[in-house]
């Protein structure tokens, strides 16, 4: 018996990869950073795969490091790396790493010969969105130490790579502007002799919206998990994360009494209030204060005043609502996350990596749980 939890259906994610990977010809990498959007690194992974995705892609080293310890096989790109780490045990561990400055080559070398095998690395362009990867005036140095680098053997650039800013608002011109700077950069690469197996830019919204953007591999995140990066679309994807509660205690109150810390929300009328044992330290934006939808029996009500660290508090009237009543934050059966980021000003993104909080229960369900 449960007071929460955060149930993970591993079917949807397998089944959200598998409608991804139909409609593209390239290959699918699914993001599992930041412990799979919440949903648990290693079994959201082994859904991926099972779903057709051939390549996982992660933030860290070190998270990619904790999907071999798994024995996950699949191909691993790591694209987030300071200099100094112990890059040779990536090497070792056969994960494909992104750089974007010479200094990172020198790097992989010397980890390449650490490691008695060549490092496999991607370069990563910026072609506009100006956070990760080589703007276009230090491409040509980028490119002639990969050349150099693979030419002495210690390096293999399988990649050259870029991120998207708008794909998920189509028809920004932003979109083809990167384009055409990534088809630039590729050509420049060429010119270097570098014939990279993938060239990749597409992120879930760019593969579900711009086929000409797949290039080799498509990187889809939000996707996989069965939520849209393009408000108001579905897209036949199936939320994966549902988060549910145990309502610990109901009670009535008179009009006008002030809820929850600081007493911010004051009640119509004579009602009933539940406690839900679900706070901040869960994940419950608190921002979702006075705001967030949730749940209970025939209603949907919102939360009243403000989320606490462990607990909220929710108005539900004259519902029939007692203790030991489920109510559904988001997911099968309940508002959905895309509610909660609307009522939060977030994205669903932000909803659900929030939500794999370790305190509470994550369960997988599914076939191939
Ligand atoms: C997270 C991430 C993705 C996936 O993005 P979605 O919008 O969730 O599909 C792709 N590429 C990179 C570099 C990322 O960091």
């Amino acid at each position: 018996m449960w007071q929460a939890e955060v149930r993970v259906d591993l079917d949807a994610i397998r089944d959200n990869v598998a409608l991804l990977r139909a409609r593209t010809s390239a290959e699918v990498l699914v993001a599992v950073k930041a412990d799979a959007y919440g949903h648990g690194l290693v079994p959201a992974s082994r859904a991926a795969v099972a779903g057709g995705a051939t390549w996982l892609g992660v933030a860290t080293l070190g998270e990619a490091l904790e999907l071999r310890r798994a024995g996950i096989e699949a191909r691993v790109l790591a694209w987030l790396l300071a200099p100094g780490l112990p890059l040779h045990e990536g090497v070792e561990a056969g994960i494909d790493l992104s750089a974007a400055t010479p200094d990172l080559i020198a790097e992989l070398v010397t980890a390449a010969r650490t490691a008695g095998r060549p490092a496999r690395v991607h370069l990563k362009l910026d072609t506009g969105l100006a956070r990760g990867g080589a703007v276009p005036s230090e491409w040509p140095a980028l490119f002639e130490a990969a050349a150099k680098a693979q030419a002495g053997g210690d390096v293999e650039v399988v990649g050259v790579w870029s991120h998207f800013a708008c794909a998920d608002e189509p028809g920004h011109e932003s979109i083809d502007r990167q384009l055409a700077a990534f088809t630039a950069g590729l050509e420049l690469a060429g010119r270097y002799g570098l014939a990279p197996r993938y060239r990749h830019i597409a992120n879930s919204a760019a593969t579900l919206t711009r086929p000409d953007a797949h290039f080799d591999l498509v990187r889809v995140g939000i996707a996989a998990y069965g939520l849209s990066p393009i408000a108001g679309q579905t897209y036949g994807l199936r939320p994966a994360m549902t988060a549910r509660a145990r309502v610990t205690l109901t009670k009535r109150v008179p009009q006008g009494q002030g809820v929850s810390y600081g007493l911010t929300y004051h009640t119509a009328r004579e009602t009933t209030l539940a406690v839900i044992p679900l706070g901040y330290g869960d994940g419950v934006p608190r921002h979702a204060s006075s705001a967030g939808p949730v749940r209970v029996g025939e209603v949907t009500a919102r939360i009243a005043g403000r989320v606490c660290m462990d607990q909220f508090v929710v108005d539900v009237g004259d519902a029939p609502v007692a203790a030991g009543d489920v109510v559904t934050l988001f997911g099968d059966g309940g508002p959905s996350a895309d509610d909660w980021a609307e009522a939060t000003g977030t994205i669903n993104y932000e909803i659900v990596t929030r939500f794999g909080s370790s305190r509470v229960p994550r369960v997988h369900v599914g076939e191939i749980a």
